[in-house]
């Protein structure tokens, strides 16, 4: 089945996870993959650092675990930017190969000092180049409910989104978010704009202040009040850190699935017994979501 099929169902629960580094051994995450897999989570996905064929190794070696041993649909991320036609058609090839046919194209990080290989510079420009060549393979995209960071605003950057959903995305993953007033703004003007494929929205427990400082320093992500009282109370208690941390993105995951996302995409940070956690305090929410929604589609 597709993966865009699924969200006609039910609401989505999906997991990011990241390779092993560079000389680890792609059977060390496994346990951590087995562990998830008792979550059940509708997919997968497996990051891959901008540039570099080390990385495109452990991302498809990782996809290849999901997909075949786990038996969870897997989805790769594909960043274009240091990459060549070739090298992208050649990355699809092996993921065929494997039978993984779900990607999040995506323009990837800037590696500072690098020069980009000017081919696929946007998003949208991989996204038409994949649909055009590999036409079975379905699409995912990133979108940003506090807006990108090099957009000059909103209207830039939804602009953008609605050219790569036009380019052929099949539905969306947000990037990480704190305040879910910003989600529901952002999926308002979404709405306005003719975006109308299934919007993801990405929730990271974020459980130590360090962490917190690095995220949202790569990503400019603010944090909202409420967050910020957490990390001054209790930044020096691990324990205390943690459970709140926990709490917290708990807390916004009820609130998205009671207001109808269309699903929630966790980073994991490939710490399976949070997202375990997580999923435990959560899953009869989304149970009872899929159900009305069984029901909605029942009486039509
Ligand atoms: P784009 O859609 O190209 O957008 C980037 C910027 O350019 C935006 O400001 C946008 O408004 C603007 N823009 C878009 N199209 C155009 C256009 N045609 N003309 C002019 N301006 C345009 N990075 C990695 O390297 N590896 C990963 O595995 C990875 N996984 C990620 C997963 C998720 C869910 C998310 C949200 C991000 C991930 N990233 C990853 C980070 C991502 O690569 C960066 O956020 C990057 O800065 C933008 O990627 P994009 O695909 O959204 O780019």
């Amino acid at each position: 089945m597709s993966l865009t099929a699924l969200f006609k169902d039910k609401t989505v629960f999906s997991l990011e996870v990241f390779p092993p580094k560079k000389n680890s051994p792609k059977e060390a995450i496994l346990p951590t993959l087995q562990q998830l897999q008792s979550i059940s989570p509708d997919f997968i996905s497996v990051t891959l650092g901008a540039g570099g064929s080390d990385h495109y190794t452990g991302t498809v070696s990782i996809a290849d675990l999901i997909q075949n041993q786990l038996n969870i649909p897997a989805v790769a991320h594909v960043p274009g930017l240091y990459q060549t036609e070739t090298q992208v058609l050649n990355l699809l090839d092996h993921l065929s190969e494997i039978n993984v046919k779900n990607i999040l194209a995506l323009r990837g990080d800037r590696i500072p000092g690098k020069e980009p290989v000017g081919v696929f510079n946007h998003a949208n420009e991989l996204v038409a180049f994949v649909r055009k060549n590999r036409p079975d393979f379905s699409i995912a995209s990133a979108c940003y409910p506090d807006c990108h960071t090099e957009a000059s605003g909103f209207v830039d950057d939804i602009t953008h989104l609605k050219a790569k959903v036009d380019a052929g995305a099949d539905h969306l993953i947000s990037q990480l978010f704190f305040d879910n007033q910003s989600f529901y703004d952002f999926k308002e003007k979404t709405e306005i704009a003719g975006i109308n494929v299934p919007i993801e929205a990405g929730i990271m427990p974020c459980t130590n202040k360090k962490q917190i400082e690095r995220i949202t320093q790569i990503t400019g992500v603010p944090l909202p009040k409420k967050f910020s009282a957490i990390l001054d109370r209790y930044q020096d208690s691990k324990q205390a850190m943690r459970d709140a941390g926990i709490a917290f993105a708990v807390d916004q995951i009820i609130d998205l699935v009671s207001e109808g996302v269309d699903g929630i995409h966790l980073y994991t940070m490939n710490h399976a017994d949070i997202a375990e956690r997580i999923w435990e305090a959560t899953k009869s929410v989304f149970e009872a979501a899929n159900q009305k929604k069984a029901e909605k589609a029942s009486n039509y």
